[in-house]
C-alpha cells in the first residue's frame, strides 16, 4: 500500500503542476488580450494616419471613435464624406500600415453611399509577391447612411498569435517540463511501489514456505518418538499434518512456477475430460484439516448428473484449490457453500464463503499479480491463486467472476464451456 508520504508528494505534485498551468494559461490569455488591444490601437493609428494623409473629411475635428466602426473583430469601417482614388487611398494605406508594424494581409474596399454599392477592392497582402485581386468572395455591405472604406484583416488571430510566438514556445518548454517532471515522479512512485510489492513478496514466500516446512519437520521428529509409534490415533495424526502441509507446499510451487511460465511462455494445458464434483472433492479433502482447525463447515449442492467438461485436470484442480482455500482461509469461521450446476452449454461452480468480503475497488485488482487486499494483510497468502487461476480459466475460454458484499462474504463464480 502506498504510504503517507508517497500519496502527499502525489498530492503536492499534483497541485503544483495544476498550479503552475492555470498561471501559464492566465498569462497566455492576457498576453492574447493585450495582442488584440495593440492590434485594434494600431489600425486605429492607421486610420488617424490615412485621415491625416488624404482629405476624406468635411469636419477633421470629428473625434476618431465616431468614425470608426468595429465589426466582428477584423472589419474596422470608417466614415469618409469625399471618395479618393484607388491609387491615392492604396499608397497612403501602405504607407500607414507599414509606419504602425501592421503586417498581415488586409483587405480593401470602398462603399459608395450614392451609388450603393463597393466601387472599388483591394487585396493589400503583407508577403509582397502575392497581390491578387483575383479569387475575393463578395464583402457584406453594412452600412449605407455614409460612405465608408473597410478595412478587412482575414488573418488577423492568426498575426496575434503569431506576434505571442515567444511566449507560446516558452509555455510548450514548460509544459515539456512539466510532463517531464510528473513522468519522473510517476515511474519514482512505480519503482518504489515495485520494490514494495517484491519486499512484501519475500516476506511471505518465507512465511508460506517456512511455516509447513517446519510443521512437517516437528511432525517427523514426533514420528519418530516410539511413545508416537505405538499410538496409531497420534502416528496418523501426524502423518496426514505432513501430507497436509507437503500438499500446500506443492501447491505453491504450482502456482509460483506456473506463474512464472505465464509471464514467460504461453500456459501449456492438456485436453481430457475432467470429473469437475470430484475434482471439488478433492481439493476439500485435502483442505479438510485447515476447515477443521477452524471449525468450518462445507455445505454441497452438486450437479446430479457427473459432468465433465474438457480441460487440464491438474490445472483446474489448482483453480479449485485457490478458490476454496481462500473461502477457508480468510473467513474466521467458515461456513463455504460448493455448488455446481449446467447452464447453457456451459458449467457453472460457485464458492460461497461467510468472510469478509472484497471492497468493490479491489475487485478486479485481486486478480493482478501480487495484488493482495489491505483488509486481509494479516492472512498470509502469495498474492498469486487468483492471478493464475484466471490465466486457466482464461486458457479454457471461461470466465472467473465474482460478487461481494463487504463484511458478509463472497461468491467466486467459475463459468467453463462443456465443450471445446
Ligand atoms: P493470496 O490469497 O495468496 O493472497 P490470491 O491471489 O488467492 O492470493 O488472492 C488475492 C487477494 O484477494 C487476497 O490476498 C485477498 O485479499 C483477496 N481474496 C481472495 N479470495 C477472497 C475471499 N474469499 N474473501 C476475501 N478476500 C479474498
Amino acid at each position: 500500500m502506498r504510504s503517507l508520504t508517497t500519496r502527499l508528494v502525489i498530492v503536492i505534485s499534483s497541485l503544483l503542476i495544476a498550479a503552475i498551468l492555470a498561471v501559464q494559461l492566465y498569462w497566455l490569455n492576457t498576453t492574447y488580450r493585450y495582442g488584440t488591444n495593440e492590434f485594434n490601437t494600431s489600425v486605429l493609428k492607421v486610420v488617424r494616419g490615412v485621415y491625416e494623409d488624404i482629405p476624406l473629411l468635411y469636419n477633421i475635428n470629428s473625434p476618431l471613435d465616431s468614425l470608426v466602426e468595429k465589426r466582428d473583430g477584423r472589419s474596422f469601417l470608417f466614415s469618409i464624406d469625399s471618395i479618393p482614388s484607388k491609387d491615392s487611398l492604396m499608397v497612403h494605406l501602405r504607407n500607414e500600415l507599414e509606419d504602425f508594424h501592421v503586417f498581415t494581409d488586409c483587405r480593401v474596399a470602398l462603399y459608395d453611399h450614392k451609388k450603393g454599392e463597393y466601387i472599388y477592392d483591394q487585396y493589400i497582402s503583407a508577403d509582397a509577391s502575392k497581390k491578387n485581386n483575383d479569387s475575393l468572395s463578395a464583402i457584406p455591405i453594412w452600412k449605407n447612411k455614409h460612405s465608408y472604406i473597410h478595412l478587412y484583416f482575414p488573418n488577423r488571430q492568426q498575426y496575434i498569435i503569431h506576434e505571442m510566438s515567444n511566449w507560446i514556445y516558452s509555455s510548450a518548454i514548460l509544459l515539456a517540463l512539466l510532463v517531464g517532471f510528473a513522468a519522473s515522479v510517476y515511474f519514482l512512485l512505480k519503482q518504489k511501489f515495485l520494490v514494495e510489492i517484491q519486499k512484501d513478496f519475500i516476506n511471505n514466500v518465507t512465511h508460506e514456505f517456512s511455516t509447513p516446512l517446519s510443521v512437517i519437520d516437528l511432525s517427523v521428529e514426533a514420528l519418530e518418538k516410539p511413545s508416537t509409534q505405538s499410538n496409531p490415533e497420534k502416528w496418523n495424526r501426524y502423518l496426514s499434518s505432513i501430507r497436509t502441509q507437503s500438499a500446500y507446499l506443492n501447491n505453491h510451487i504450482h502456482n509460483l512456477v506456473n506463474t512464472v511460465v505465464v509471464g514467460q511462455y504461453h500456459l501449456a494445458m492438456e485436453s481430457r475430460e475432467v470429473p469437475v464434483n470430484e475434482l471439488l472433492r478433492r481439493a476439500v479433502i485435502q483442505l479438510e484439516p485447515l476447515l477443521q482447525k477452524k471449525n468450518g463447515q462445507v455445505i454441497w449442492h452438486l450437479e446430479e448428473k457427473q459432468v465433465s467438461i474438457p480441460g487440464d485436470e491438474s490445472h483446474l484442480y489448482l483453480v479449485f484449490f485457490n478458490v476454496l482455500n481462500n473461502a477457508i482461509k480468510y473467513s474466521e469461521s467458515p461456513i463455504v457453500t460448493i455448488s455446481t450446476r449446467v447452464e447453457n452449454s456451459r458449467m457453472l461452480i460457485s464458492v460461497e464463503d461467510n468472510g469478509p468480503g472484497i471492497e468493490v475497488s479491489q475487485q478486479r485488482k485481486i486478480f493482478s499479480k501480487f495484488y493482495r487486499a489491505p483488509a486481509t494483510k494479516q492472512v498470509k497468502g502469495l498474492g498469486l491463486g487468483l492471478y493464475f487461476s484466471k490465466k486457466v480459466v482464461d486458457a479454457h475460454q471461461g470466465q472467473i467472476r465474482l460478487e461481494s458484499i463487504p463484511g458478509k462474504g463472497t461468491i467466486f463464480t467459475i463459468d467453463l464451456p462443456l465443450k471445446k
